[in-house]
């Protein structure tokens, strides 16, 4: 058996690592355009130069050779043809598969903004030669405006400022982090940047780059008509997933690779994971797609359940944050629980005994009951304590035959 993986990230990798575990003899190829393996999350911090390359490297070196890889590095998959069980490279070599697992990600959206893509000076943040450019950006800059405020932007702004680089953000929604906090618990971050001399811009959108005559930025315009000077502008604005080397309709591509619960493609033999599918843009959701395509690649079904992508931590200039499912009530019928003091803010929203989402500001001590308590739908309307204080102990309970059972994992 030939199993072959197209990327070399954290489904690709776990894959890899997986098949390896459940077959010792079959032989694993992985392909990818990138020559390094490194956690994606941590791009800023190479940035801020708290760490470098080697220090993001999510496996050691001696990953492929322990575990009898051949890692086809530094090349880009052109094409695949599925009735010959071929992936063609870009240099046209050939390489035949049984199995074959696509898990190669996503790109920076650049969106259609006048001269935003032909100007000197504009980056985008995904791979490590990203950084690099960045770099040499810094080098020559001394503003920069960073294109929306997600967990993305947020990181490159932080690297930025850290550098010593005036930094404005620039979000098209009414406030920073849009998807991960609402208005008060954003505001209190937004407090932090710009008692460190961070400007932000929300509910604008970036209407033109305005060019020097070598090409290089000599300023941004808005769409309110304000002007910020800047030398770099970083794109943040979302992802597109990497499906180019997909010809005429051979694999079903909705808004990424359509796949079932067992990671299966259209195509026979063909798996897929990762932000390649669009199932959450998250690095813990492409470790688990990547495992469980592999057991389904070798033929022991594992189905991939876990789509509660709605959770994210962050700690921004050194304030903890936890947000889970929902971040606003979708609508009246929703209760709102809030508890807040100058440095803590805790919001948990909820119907009918059932938790639909939480904001934990400051004091992120409650967040492992509530997660459980959110992705399992678990009903706590027989729990007659504050909606604060649950804890795990409030679910062990005792079957008629006896045993001990425990209800929220
Ligand atoms: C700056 C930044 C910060 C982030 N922060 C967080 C965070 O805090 N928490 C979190 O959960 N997630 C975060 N993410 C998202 C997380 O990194 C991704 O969800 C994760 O990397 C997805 O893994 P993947 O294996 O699906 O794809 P990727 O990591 O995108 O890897 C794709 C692989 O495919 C290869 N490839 C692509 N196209 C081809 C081709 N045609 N031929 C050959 N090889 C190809 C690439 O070289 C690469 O090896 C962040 C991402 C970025 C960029």
């Amino acid at each position: 058996m030939r199993y072959v993986i197209i990327g070399a990230s954290a489904a690709g990798i776990n894959a890899a690592k997986t098949l390896r575990e459940l077959d010792e003899m079959s032989e694993i190829v992985i392909i990818s355009k990138d020559t390094d393996v490194y956690s994606r999350c941590m791009l800023h911090h190479v940035i801020s130069g708290n760490r470098n390359l080697e220090t993001i490297a999510f496996v050691d070196k001696e990953f492929f050779s322990k575990n009898n890889i051949k890692w086809i590095k530094g090349i880009e998959v052109t094409n695949i043809n599925a009735n010959e069980k071929q992936v063609i490279l870009e240099d046209n070599k050939v390489e035949k598969y049984d199995k074959l697992l696509i898990a190669t990600g996503a790109s920076s959206f650049i969106p259609p903004v006048k001269n935003l893509r032909e100007a000197k000076g504009v980056y985008s943040l995904r791979n490590y030669n990203d950084v690099l450019n960045i770099e040499e950006g810094i080098k020559k800059s001394e503003r920069a405006v960073i294109l929306g405020a997600g967990l993305v932007g947020i990181d490159a702004a932080v690297a930025l400022m850290e550098r010593g680089i005036k930094t404005s953000i620039v979000e098209m929604g009414d406030r920073i982090l849009p998807l991960q906090l609402d208005k008060n618990a954003a505001s209190r971050y937004q407090k932090l940047f710009r008692n460190k001399k961070v400007d932000i811009f929300t509910k604008l959108k970036l209407e033109e780059v305005v060019l020097k005559e070598d090409g290089s930025i000599d300023n941004v315009r808005l769409s309110d008509g304000i002007v910020i000077k800047c030398d770099m502008l970083i794109v943040a604005a979302g992802v597109r997933p990497n499906v180019s080397f997909i010809e005429n309709g051979s694999i079903k591509v909705d808004k990424g690779i359509v796949v079932d619960k067992f990671c299966r493609t259209s195509a026979k033999d063909i798996y897929a994971a990762g932000d390649v599918t669009f199932t959450a843009p998250i690095w813990p959701i492409a470790v688990k797609q990547g495992i469980a395509a592999a057991y389904n690649m070798i033929g022991k079904e594992k189905a991939f359940e876990d789509t509660f992508a709605l959770r994210n931590s962050m700690n921004f200039l050194g304030l903890e944050t936890v947000s889970l499912g929902v971040v606003e009530a979708p609508d009246n019928s929703y209760e709102v629980d809030v508890i807040e003091t100058e440095d803590i803010y805790k919001k948990i929203i909820h119907k009918d005994g059932i938790l639909y989402g939480a904001i934990l500001v400051g004091d992120i001590s409650y967040c492992g009951v509530l997660h459980q308590l959110i992705k399992n739908k678990i009903n706590i309307s027989n729990i007659n304590k504050s909606i604060f204080k649950i804890d795990y102990s409030d679910f062990f309970s005792i079957k008629e035959d006896g045993q001990y059972k425990y209800e929220v994992v």
